[in-house]
């Protein structure tokens, strides 16, 4: 079964990454915009959701920026991100790359996460490059900055940049794992994309786990393939590398492995 395979690898890596994408916060409830029914239906985010939109008209831009944070509010971790904050405390795991911006990695207890398109509590000022922290969800109005300019949401817009410095740091991770599972993402759109390339060129083992089959997994790269939630198979992951620790513990230092390190 593909599972023990990747639980194989993860006990016999040395440093083991995973790039997450939206499959893993829909059992959240946070929903994937993109299918039927859903906010981009509405609010067709070529034309909502981008850099230009924002700077035309940022009032606009707010009404349905709330209306994305509100759906988005309340969720909470699942499963799967409890087991990914479970597999970095065994040591099996050094750190997990999302495209994500719900933040529930962090409150699922990982703490080492790159946060490739930045996090959706957070706001920025165009003008004077100011940041802060807000509940976006709380929210009546388009939030000013104390230069008196209307701050953005701190995510990555269409049209825009991903941040050069987190993207970097993510890159270099992915060229030195020896595992890279990629989880809920058909990890396609670029430069997300790069991650599992970059760990496959270094010669890294890749694991994909998602509900279905994606271009990645008849790509000829991947070596171990779970289909399935991935609250499911996290689960079942992380119960299996404990297991695996207990009957015969890691002998190097405890936490050697862990965040931080890498
Ligand atoms: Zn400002």
């Amino acid at each position: 079964m593909s599972l023990y395979g990747v639980r194989d690898a993860l006990l016999g890596g040395r440093r083991a990454i995973a790039l997450t994408g939206a499959g893993i916060s829909v059992e959240s409830g946070v929903p994937d915009f993109r299918s039927p029914g859903g906010l981009w239906e509405r609010f067709p985010p070529e034309e909502y959701a981008t850099i230009d939109a924002f700077r035309a008209d940022p009032t606009r831009f707010w009404r349905f920026y709330l209306e994305l944070a509100r759906t988005v509010a309340g969720a909470s971790p699942n499963a799967g991100h409890l087991a990914l904050a479970r597999l970095e405390q065994l040591g099996a795991l050094a750190a997990v790359i999302t495209q994500n911006v719900d933040g529930l990695h962090q409150a699922a207890g990982s703490r080492e996460v790159l946060e490739l398109h930045g996090a959706a509590d957070a706001l920025v000022c165009l003008a004077c490059e100011a940041r802060r922290r807000e509940r976006i969800a709380a929210l009546t109005g388009p939030p000013r900055c104390v230069c008196g300019e209307v701050m953005k949401p701190d995510v990555v817009l269409f049209g825009e940049a991903l941040p050069l410095d987190t993207l970097a740091r993510a890159q270099d991770l992915a060229e030195r794992c020896d595992v890279c599972l990629v989880i809920g993402t058909s990890a396609e759109v670029y430069p997300a994309a790069s991650i599992p390339e970059r760990a496959f060129a270094a010669g890294a083992t890749l694991c994909e786990l998602n509900l279905e089959s994606t271009s990645l997994t008849h790509s000829g790269r991947v070596r171990w393939i779970v289909q399935g939630a991935a609250s499911v198979t996290l689960v079942r992951l992380a119960e299996l590398v404990d297991d695996a620790r207990r009957q015969q513990p890691d002998p190097r230092a405890p936490g050697e492995r862990a965040a931080g390190r890498c």
